[in-house]
């Protein structure tokens, strides 16, 4: 997928299940359940989707589970990983040596858990040896003062062997990671959730993260029970979603089982979103 002097490449790192009433907050089932079909434990399926950017550097955004989840996890959450990561940059002609910078929407375990691995000896190290990882300030401090509602979702094994390799680079503000490439707080999900922009040749994508996880999420109401701050991310999606359908951004899904991108639509007061082939 080209934009303008930058090449986009949606990745896959597998498959993970949450519970459809969570993923949807305030929605009743008999609603969401068209959309997102549950199992037997009530949850649905969704997908994993880092970004490749390639430009002036390699960026990849977010960088899915990883492997080292262990088995309870990878039960309760349906871990998938049959078609992962490391296949998904090998099918795009990349190797891990040659991501230059690894940004992040934010740093729960379903988007960072793929920034460590461990090594031959069991040691955590950074999973894309030659990159700057790339984190918001007060996230990185919330990542690293968990409390009980969101220690669940911030494991420390993601991030802090990051920190001792000196590979962090924390940004304070929105504003610019590369030529082309800009991140912006949300708020909402977490108190410092980002979403990126993405813009060349007169054309603009976006990184959606978990402001919109899949494509029902573009419905101002449909906002997640894990969310944090629900008014912030309803307030951030009201003026978003319009911008979005006003500029024609394509917008990339980052947890949509079937959609990886497309461009979201409004007909008489409904929103659907139009697929683009990946
Ligand atoms: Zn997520």
């Amino acid at each position: 997928m080209i934009l303008g002097d930058l090449e986009l490449i949606p990745l896959l790192d597998g498959f993970f299940r949450l519970d459809g009433g969570a993923m949807f907050g305030v929605v009743p089932k008999p609603l969401w359940v068209r959309h997102a079909p549950a199992d037997e434990q009530n949850r649905i399926l969704l997908a994993v989707r880092p970004l490749l950017v390639r430009g002036a550097r390699t960026m990849i955004i977010d960088a899915g589970i990883g492997d080292k989840m262990d088995p309870k996890s990878c039960a309760i959450y349906g871990i998938d990983r049959a078609r992962d990561l490391d296949a998904s940059l090998a099918a795009a002609g990349v190797a891990p040596e040659d991501i230059d910078i690894v940004l992040a929407s934010h740093l729960h375990f379903d988007h960072a858990g793929g920034f460590t691995t461990r090594d031959g000896s069991g040691a955590l190290r950074p999973r894309f040896p030659n990159a700057r990882y790339v984190v918001r300030t007060a996230e990185w401090e919330d990542a690293t003062h968990p409390h009980e509602r969101n220690r669940a979702s911030y494991l420390a094994e993601n991030f802090v062997p990051l920190m001792d390799a000196g590979v962090v680079d924390l940004v304070p503000g929105d504003g610019p990671i590369m030529p082309g490439v800009r991140v912006v707080r949300t708020g909402g999900h977490t108190m410092h959730h980002q979403i990126v922009f993405i813009e060349s040749g007169g054309r603009t994508a976006e990184f959606a993260a978990d402001l919109m996880p899949t494509t029902a999420h573009v419905s101002e109401p449909w906002i997640m029970g894990y969310d944090l701050y629900p008014m912030d991310t309803l307030a951030f999606k009201r003026s978003f979603v319009r911008e979005a359908i006003a500029r024609d951004y394509l917008v990339f899904f980052e947890h949509d089982p079937v959609v990886a991108a497309g461009y979201i639509r409004e007909h008489e007061g409904r929103r659907r979103v139009e697929p683009v082939p990946v």
